[in-house]
This record gives structure tokens, C-alpha cells and sequence, in this order.
């Protein structure tokens, strides 16, 4: 039986990589911001439609260090249906997370439920583009505009994605991308904090502090971390930059034929497609109910598992269920995110997925 895993890494070829490090070689330039960092940043402003553009080791320290360089204090009002990453990074700030609940049309923060959970200790809204779902950038903004709160977005899955032919990185305050191995573009590990305006200096401070907080050789003007993109990840985001199109594509046309096969059947939700929304194919997340479908999801994860093929059951628990935060913080009653939570599963979802493999998979889970 063939093996299929949710994802693989998209990678270029063995050549093409051992040609963009050569040089490195010779210069022995390796990390701090070397030339290959520099050209990635360069071409990913573009890619992404961004003005600023700040590398990272990876998508938590962007994360984490962006909240330190903005100076939120006292409250996040966020997500649970989440990456552990989102939350760990606030929590990692000292900070709180005020857990909103999600809509149940694309699982994204809901607006409506945001403004009954600001108090006079929140600073800012970190919502999260999940699976590459856009979060309802409007409503969020008018809410951070009237109580004057930052917004963050984690858009750790919507990279390369636009709306209304605006990069997704443009709106709120900042976004965090993550290049991990297993995301749409991969730098191996990586990560970016992307932004149009750099506010109250934010992007010396980024710079600043993802290097120990060193401005220069004798001014250390912050508590900072490390967490530099080196040059063989920079390499191997430029490589993969240049086919990105095309691994798009191909992810495109996996994703339409899984909507072939799985759309219609009675207690089986797939995504809809957003108005307005140039998307990227990041995640396959279907809803099943039980009651409706005959099989729970926790059934079809295990159906598929015997059957060694490796869904995900993204994302379960909610992240204000983790053990590592019982009793410390109001844990929020957020009843839509744990009946989803429940229910998800993301299916296998890469470039090179062929259809035969997609069309196996769905035999199973419609029992053909
Ligand atoms: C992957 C991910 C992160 C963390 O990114 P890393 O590059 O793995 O550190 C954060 N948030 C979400 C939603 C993610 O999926």
C-alpha cells in the first residue's frame, strides 16, 4: 500500500540549489543578513505586494518578537482555532489571550463577537487567516479604528494569497508569514513579518531585535532574541520562489478534484470559495457530521490511517483547551471553534498529489 502523508515538501531540484549556494562557499558568508537573505527580501516584497519585509529564522519568533517590537501590554483578543504558535507567542510575551469564537461559514475570527471582549487592558486583535480563509479584514479594521487597538494578523497560511488584488500582508497593522518545510512556500524553516507602514519605527526595532536587540557594535537598545534567516535557508526560498507559480497551479488543480468528489454529499462540508479572494490551496479542511454522514471524523481518520494515508486533525484541541494554560487565564466559551475542532479534518494536500491518489482517498471516505 502506497503511503501518503497530509503533506511534502515542495523542493527544487538537488542542481539548482547546489548552484544558488556555491558562491556562499567562497565568501563564507553564512548568516546576518547576507546576500541571499537580502535578494530573498527583495523578491518576496514583490511576490507579496508588501512594502516592508523583515526575514526570520522562522514564523513563531516573527511572531513572538513582532508583539515585543509593537509593545502590546495587558490583552490579545484572538483565536483558538489555531497553530499552538499563535497563542504560545502572546502567552510568551507576558501577555493575555482573550479567546474570540469563530464564524462558522470559514472558521476565521468572528467580528461580531470581538467587540464584547475588549476592556480597557486590551491592546490589540491577532486574528488568523486559517487555511488560507481571509479573515473578515474590514469589519476588523473598522472594530481596531473605533477602540484604537493594533491588529496582527498570523497569516502563517495565506502566503502569495490577495485580496481584492491587494497583498494579504497589507492589511492591520502587520503579518506574520511562516516558510516551515511543510507550508505553501518553504525556506526549509522561515518566516517574515511583512507590513505598508512602518509605524513608531517598527522596522529598525524588528531588525534590532531578531539580532540580540544590537542597533550597533556598542548601542544595544533592546532585550532582544536571535532569530536571523541564514543563508541556506534564504537559498533555498529563492529557489523555490521560482516555481511557486506553478506549485500553486498544481495545488489547484488537487483541490478541484477533491471538490469533485466531495461536494453534494449530505453531512460533508468542504470550503467555500471567498468572493474577492485570489487563494492559494494552503489546506483541504473537510467537516464531517456525524449524525448526517454516519461517520464521525475521528472515524475516517482512522479508516484512512489503517489504509496509511495521514490525514490531519488540524485543529484539535482548540488551543484554550492545552493543558499548559489550564487555570491560568479565562478560558472563553467559544462553542463554535470546539463543535469544529471536533469535526476537521484536513486531507492530504501537495503539488505533486497525483489524482489517483486523490481519487483512493475518497473512495475511502465514501466508503466505494
Ligand atoms: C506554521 C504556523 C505557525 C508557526 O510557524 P513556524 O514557521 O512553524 O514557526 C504559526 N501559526 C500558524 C497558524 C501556523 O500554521
Amino acid at each position: 500500500m502506497e503511503k501518503i502523508l497530509v503533506t511534502r515538501s515542495s523542493m527544487p531540484e538537488l542542481e539548482e540549489y547546489v548552484e544558488e549556494i556555491k558562491e556562499l562557499f567562497e565568501s563564507r558568508w553564512l548568516t546576518n543578513m547576507g546576500v541571499k537573505h537580502n535578494q530573498l527580501e527583495e523578491k518576496l516584497s514583490q511576490y507579496l505586494k508588501v512594502r516592508n519585509i523583515l526575514l526570520f529564522s522562522n514564523g513563531h519568533m516573527a511572531l513572538e518578537l513582532l508583539i515585543q517590537a509593537m509593545g502590546l501590554t495587558g490583552e490579545v483578543i484572538t483565536t483558538p482555532f489555531t497553530f499552538a504558535s499563535t497563542t504560545h507567542a502572546i502567552v510568551r510575551n507576558g501577555l493575555t489571550p482573550v479567546f474570540c469564537d469563530v464564524n462558522p461559514e470559514d472558521y476565521t475570527i468572528d467580528p461580531e463577537k470581538i467587540e464584547e471582549l475588549i476592556t480597557e487592558k486590551t491592546s490589540a486583535i491577532l486574528p488568523v487567516h486559517v487555511y488560507g480563509h481571509i479573515c473578515n479584514v474590514e469589519a476588523i479594521e473598522a472594530i481596531a479604528k473605533k477602540h484604537n487597538l493594533k491588529v496582527i494578523y498570523d497569516a502563517a497560511h495565506a502566503f502569495g494569497e490577495e485580496y481584492r488584488g491587494q497583498g494579504v500582508a497589507t492589511f492591520g497593522n502587520a503579518s506574520m508569514f511562516s516558510f516551515h518545510a511543510t507550508k505553501v512556500f518553504n525556506s526549509i524553516e522561515g518566516g517574515a513579518v511583512c507590513f505598508n507602514n512602518s509605524e513608531n519605527g517598527l522596522r529598525e526595532k524588528l531588525f534590532g531585535i531578531k539580532n540580540f536587540g544590537i542597533w550597533d557594535e556598542e548601542l544595544i537598545k533592546d532585550v532582544g532574541a536571535n532569530a536571523k534567516m541564514n543563508e541556506f535557508q534564504a537559498a533555498m526560498g529563492l529557489c523555490n520562489l521560482r516555481h511557486i507559480d506553478r506549485e500553486l497551479e498544481k495545488r489547484k488543480a488537487v483541490a478541484e478534484h477533491y471538490n469533485r468528489r466531495l461536494s453534494g454529499i449530505k453531512g460533508l462540508r468542504i470550503s467555500k470559495e471567498q468572493d474577492g479572494v485570489k487563494g492559494n490551496y494552503a489546506y483541504y479542511p473537510v467537516i464531517f457530521e456525524p449524525e448526517e454522514f454516519g461517520k464521525s471524523r475521528d472515524d475516517i481518520y482512522e479508516l484512512l490511517k489503517v489504509n496509511e494515508i495521514y490525514a490531519r486533525k488540524y485543529f484539535y484541541p482548540l488551543t484554550n483547551t492545552f493543558d499548559c494554560y489550564r487555570g491560568m487565564f479565562a478560558m472563553g466559551d467559544t462553542p463554535v471553534a470546539l463543535d469544529l475542532s471536533k469535526k476537521v479534518l484536513t486531507l492530504p494536500l501537495y503539488a505533486d498529489l497525483r489524482a489517483d491518489q486523490v481519487d483512493r482517498i475518497c473512495d475511502i471516505i465514501l466508503g466505494k
